[in-house]
């Protein structure tokens, strides 16, 4: 959810906000909030075709970091993004958020970004994760299970999560 960009939607009338391929990760966590359909919002939900070993990997990674970091309440600011929506806020252009097979993720209430991100550095040698960026000034870690074998990692400067072009 991403209730800081979206207040008036924060809960979506008949959305089942629990509903998820886990009990710690929903749907609508997964899902794209669009904001280039308007004047509506439009939210474009975790496609199908990914909703098999490539989202179970993606799930796996999540919940390892989740555990390691005192199971605690991990804030999802992006995850799915159609192509439309990764160009307006600035994405990469072939950012694996359209993919599906990335999470940027805000540490639990009490932990430093820096010590999260050691965390996701070290899910990083037992899991899927292969792209990991520390965003220091928007204050969340991306992981990525992105097909490749080592593991590359950068640090980002964007201002806050999801910084809308103007
Ligand atoms: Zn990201």
């Amino acid at each position: 959810m991403q209730p800081d960009l979206y207040p008036e939607y924060a809960v979506p009338i008949g959305a089942a906000v629990s509903e998820g391929p886990c009990p710690f990760l929903s749907w609508l966590e997964l899902a794209c909030w669009d904001r280039t359909v308007t004047p509506h919002l439009f939210i474009a939900h975790y496609p199908d075709d990914y909703r098999g070993e490539r989202l179970n990997r993606l799930v796996k990674c999540f919940l390892w970091i989740r555990h390691a970091a005192g199971d605690h309440p991990i804030r999802v600011s992006s995850a799915y993004r159609t192509f439309a929506y990764n160009d307006l806020v600035g994405g990469a252009e072939w950012s694996q958020h359209v993919f599906g097979r990335a999470l940027d993720l805000v540490p639990p209430d009490g932990l430093a970004l820096r010590a999260f991100y050691d965390i996701c550095r070290a899910a990083a040698e037992v899991t899927a994760i292969r792209g990991l960026g520390y965003y220091d000034a928007a204050g969340f870690v991306h992981i990525d299970t992105r097909p490749r074998v080592d593991l590359v990692t950068w640090t980002g400067d964007r201002p806050k999560p999801e910084a809308i072009r103007v």
